[in-house]
């Protein structure tokens, strides 16, 4: 035995409970009353405390090209960031090049999370090319390399069309993946840019109307609809929306393996930050939305219709949002010109907890969604995402009285302003365990660059709306 956590109430999506838990070789290797450490062990004392599996973050984009620049935290700085927030496990997206094979899209981009990685990872792909036979079959291979999550963009320019959407959607019943779909309306968006410019309507206001609660609406309904005309599961990535929302319920009431995943950031904020001075900073696809949506997302959840709550980290500067005045190239800039993302990783399960912990949701409900459920969805449920013997020991130790203000001089990550500024937060994590190593104490990072591993996950095959 390594280590013995003692004393802390262990909390997981089904139950809380009492107990010490024991971590040998990076695993949790024993959970009861009273258990006894070894000479070596090193002994933690958790009374008083929670003691939590590290969460997932299933949707990252980290050194990500976008908006003619790359987003601003690398692989180290963005899982750092994580771990100092109690992520212990992070998704990344790999948007897969033209004419690039899957197997190779993984490898391309491991090379640079490998050296880098703080906490352990993992990548959905982005898929953006599936003309040829050989470009389809490819999704096989990386099912069989342990990458079985895949994602396409019904939005941007590098995004499918819906014939292509189809086709992954089909495919990946074959082979035993899920589809992830970043939903909205490529063409009604467009439509709407280009009728706003020409009204010289270029703030970042109109960057909300021009993807609007029905722009997402409808989409989400079309990816609902071919993932039924293809008889498979689908994964609606950051929903924003009521209607949206509402058609996820219908389709799982229905009996689809319909899932989704919203953002703390549509549950927290409101269209209204399109109003502030520095709206800009707050531009992101899908953008925040109108108070009904959120209060529909929160429904969700309580309801079970949200399965999980993931970031879509993907920071950009303060200078690179100003683009939105004054492109890069020195031209009047309008919302089409700002790189569309925002920071979030350090802020996820902090402000769940806290959400719990106000008594919104319960401390179970955090866990589920922020851990348990993308553990079961992405196929890593036998390795993450609980306190059970056997798993990874990424533990989280939390502090429900510590009072916690949001400011960008207390995150861990590379970028210069954070859109959660001042939000105050009750209960932090203290402490983060990666595998059994602390790599965060007290508001310090202590982890290293490198110690993250690759995570493989198992084929993904979900038939029904439950978990
Ligand atoms: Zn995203």
């Amino acid at each position: 035995m390594d280590l013995l956590i003692r004393g802390g109430l262990l909390v997981t999506a089904e139950a809380s409970y009492r107990a010490d838990i024991a971590v040998t070789d990076g695993k949790i290797s024993e959970i009861g009353t009273n258990l006894r450490p070894a000479q070596k062990t090193q002994v933690v004392d958790a009374k008083g405390k929670l003691v939590l599996p590290g969460a997932i973050d299933g949707h990252t984009h980290l050194a990500m090209p976008f908006g003619g620049t790359v987003s601003t935290d690398d692989y180290y700085f963005g899982t750092k960031s994580a771990a100092c927030g109690g992520t212990t496990t992070v998704f990344d997206f790999i948007i897969q090049q033209k004419g690039e094979l899957m197997q190779d899209a993984i490898e391309r981009r491991n090379s640079l999370a490998a050296p880098d990685a703080a906490v352990d990872y993992s990548f959905h792909i982005g898929v953006t090319d599936v003309s040829t036979e050989e470009l389809l079959d490819s999704m096989e291979a990386a099912v069989k390399e342990g990458i079985p999550s895949f994602k396409v963009f019904m939005v941007y320019d590098f995004g499918v069309d819906d014939g292509a959407f189809y086709k992954v959607l089909q495919k990946s019943a074959q082979i035993g993946a899920l589809v992830g779909v970043h939903a909205e309306n490529r063409d009604v968006n467009n439509v709407l840019i280009k009728q706003y410019l020409r009204e010289g309507k270029t703030d970042a206001w109109w960057h909300y109307m021009s993807k609007n609660e029905d722009v997402e609406g409808e989409a989400d309904f079309r990816a609902i609809n071919l993932a039924k005309m293809a008889g498979t599961s689908l994964y609606i990535v950051h929903l924003a929306n009521k209607q949206g929302m509402e058609a996820v319920t219908q389709a799982r009431d229905e009996g689809y393996p319909i899932f989704a995943e919203t953002c703390p950031q549509y549950l927290h904020f409101t269209r209204e930050v399109y109003k502030r001075e520095r709206a800009r900073d707050f531009v992101c696809s899908p953008p925040m939305k109108g108070k009904a949506s959120q209060q529909a997302l929160w429904e969700g959840i309580k309801r079970g219709d949200i399965a999980t709550v993931a970031t879509d980290h993907c920071p950009f500067t303060q200078a690179e949002k100003d683009w939105g005045i004054v492109t890069k190239d020195g031209k009047p800039g309008d919302f089409t010109t700002i790189p569309n993302g925002c920071a979030g990783i350090e802020n996820m399960y902090p402000y769940m907890l806290s959400e719990a912990n106000k008594g919104r949701i319960t401390f179970n409900k955090a866990v589920e969604l922020c851990a348990a459920n993308p553990a079961k969805l992405f196929g890593l449920d036998d390795q993450k995402g609980s306190l059970q013997v056997g798993l990874d020991a990424d533990i989280v130790i939390y502090d429900k009285k510590k009072e916690f203000v949001i400011t960008n001089e207390a995150m861990h990550g590379q970028t210069d302003h954070t859109i959660w500024e001042g939000v105050k937060l009750k209960g932090y994590p203290v402490a983060t365990y990666s595998r059994g190593t602390l790599v965060f104490k007290d508001g310090e990072f202590i982890g290293k660059k490198g110690q993250g591993k690759l995570i493989k996950c198992k084929p993904i095959k979900l038939s029904s709306p439950q978990l």
